[in-house]
């Protein structure tokens, strides 16, 4: 048998397996899998932390209907389940927020966390306890991107990643990666060097294209930004080129072996991912900074738009694709959650979601065709401010009250990270798409449109046995009782 064959039987088998495992896992009917995702600092790490904390600590959460009624009789954290996934490191996280008052380290990879949480039933169940074993799959929202490359040859996306790479808002970032097209024949002897060369200017450009300056939408290859183990290796030493379909290059040429890298990440990276983790989720949350979207301006928060679109098409491959229908997780509830919510007032709370709701618009009535429900909420994993009025030449108004980081500025006066600053955090619009549109959302007597200072974590409150009281949150609890709250039932 041909080697092709060998690998494409083997694939087929293993995700025969995975199907297996898949029924397996529900008709166990305790477990379930929530996947945190959300493009790279979203909140996913501080959000994870917290709804462990809030869980496993008695944190306060009274939409979560289990834990107003008090019916939460322990939550635990287990062993590890999968010994190929690094655990998510909850204490450190946790240690990092509550101890040294800094936020902790942001995801850049994969990891796992497994809870047990037992219950008493609501009247009306045979059994008077149930018990529920959730695991959490933190894993960056770069990826899903690359979920379109399976269906795509070399030289289709070669030729797709070269045309965006032209149009306007790129070209000039784009300027020394392609440049560097001009000097390289593809016929040429494969050299490292020059691969190397070319890898390393091309995800220059990519991360050009997503840096707060020009905020592009993010192009696939999702590793190449998000790299997690492969930081480094040669999986991800490959890069476009100006090939032409249908023709065969020889093995050793720099066509030919850019050619073979590009089929090994998929292969060997992109659809492992898909097949042994996306694929097994079942319910998901994705976390958007629409906030900070909303304070670089109208072109980031467009780009917020298609990028929450392209993440969406994750949910619903298999429309169109006969590999990547394979994939296709059984999630059945999707949140999309606009972080940080801390930073406004309680009364633009609603309203941040309001602007969610309408640039998750277009990814919802794509995620129609999924049969999952889906919700929209603005909420603070670990509040980091609390809230007064404050009296301002005359006026009432307003302010949440934090520590800005060190470093940051207000009015010109430059933080330490120690003192404690009353800041007015401007509204938001009341019509969602004119904070879409630019337009200047009100903060008095000052020229800025949209107040954004990034405060420390807040000062953690000891508890019994001197144990830190759970994180303060905003709406965690509705987020939870969305997630979870049907299976505590
Ligand atoms: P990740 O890349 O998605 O894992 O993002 P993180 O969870 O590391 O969050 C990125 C940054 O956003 C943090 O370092 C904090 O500065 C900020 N952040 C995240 N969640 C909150 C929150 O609930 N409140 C506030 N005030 N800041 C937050």
């Amino acid at each position: 048998m041909p080697e092709r064959s060998v690998t494409f039987f083997s694939n087929l088998l293993s995700e025969a397996q995975i199907t297996a495992r898949s029924v397996a896992d529900y008709m166990g009917g305790t477990g379930l899998r929530l996947g945190v995702t959300g493009l790279s600092r979203a909140g996913k790490t501080v959000f994870i932390t917290s709804l462990v904390h809030n869980l496993t600590a008695g944190g306060r959460l009274p939409v979560l209907r289990a834990s107003a009624e008090g019916r939460i009789t322990s939550a635990t954290l287990q062993a590890q389940p999968d010994d190929a996934i690094p655990r998510f490191t909850y204490e450190d996280h946790l240690a990092s927020l509550t101890l040294d008052r800094h936020w902790p380290e942001s995801t850049r990879r994969i990891s796992e966390l497994r809870i047990n949480l037992e219950f008493e039933r609501q009247a009306g169940w045979r059994s008077r306890t149930g018990s529920l074993t959730l695991d959490i799959i933190d894993y960056p929202g770069e990826w899903l991107l690359d979920l379109p490359l399976l269906d795509k040859s070399f030289a289709q996306w070669s030729r797709e990643t070269l045309e965006a790479s032209a149009e306007a808002g790129r070209a000039g970032l784009a300027a020394d990666w392609r440049g560097g097209l001009q000097g390289l024949r593809l016929e040429d002897a494969f050299s490292e060097t020059a691969a190397r060369h070319q890898a390393e200017r091309f995800t220059a450009y990519l991360r050009a294209s997503k840096s707060d300056r020009y905020a592009l939408s993010t192009l696939p290859p999702g590793r190449f930004l998000m790299p997690g183990e492969l930081e480094g290796s040669p999986a991800l030493t490959f890069a476009p080129l100006p090939v032409t379909e249908g023709a065969a290059y020889g093995a050793t040429t720099m066509a030919g072996m850019m050619e073979r890298r590009y089929e090994a990440y998929k292969t060997h990276v992109v659809r492992p991912f898909f097949r042994d983790h996306f694929s097994r989720l079942d319910r998901q949350i994705v976390l958007v900074d629409a906030l900070g979207a909303l304070n670089s301006g109208p072109s980031a928060v467009r780009d917020l738009q298609v990028a929450l679109g392209d993440v969406m098409q994750s949910f619903r491959a298999g429309r169109a694709s006969r590999l990547a229908s394979l994939f296709r997780p059984r999630i059945d509830r999707i949140l999309f959650a606009a972080t940080k919510a801390d930073h406004l007032h309680h009364t633009s709370h609603d309203r941040l979601e309001a602007i969610l709701r309408v640039l998750t618009a277009r990814a919802i009535t794509r995620a129609e065709d999924v049969g999952a429900k889906i919700d929209v909420i603005a909420l603070a994993a670990t509040r980091a401010t609390r809230e007064a009025r404050v009296t301002h030449d005359g006026a009432q108004l307003e302010a949440i009250i934090g520590t800005p980081l060190a470093g940051e500025r207000v009015d010109g006066e430059l933080f330490d990270g120690v003192a404690e600053a009353a800041i007015f955090p401007g509204e938001l619009p009341a019509d969602p798409r004119r904070a879409l549109r630019g337009d200047a959302l009100a903060v008095p007597d000052t020229e800025a449109d949209y107040r954004f200072v990034r405060f420390r974590p807040p000062v953690a409150q000891s508890g019994e046995g001197g144990q830190a009281k759970p994180l303060p949150h905003i709406r965690l609890d509705r987020a939870l009782q969305f997630l979870i709250g049907d299976k505590l039932a």
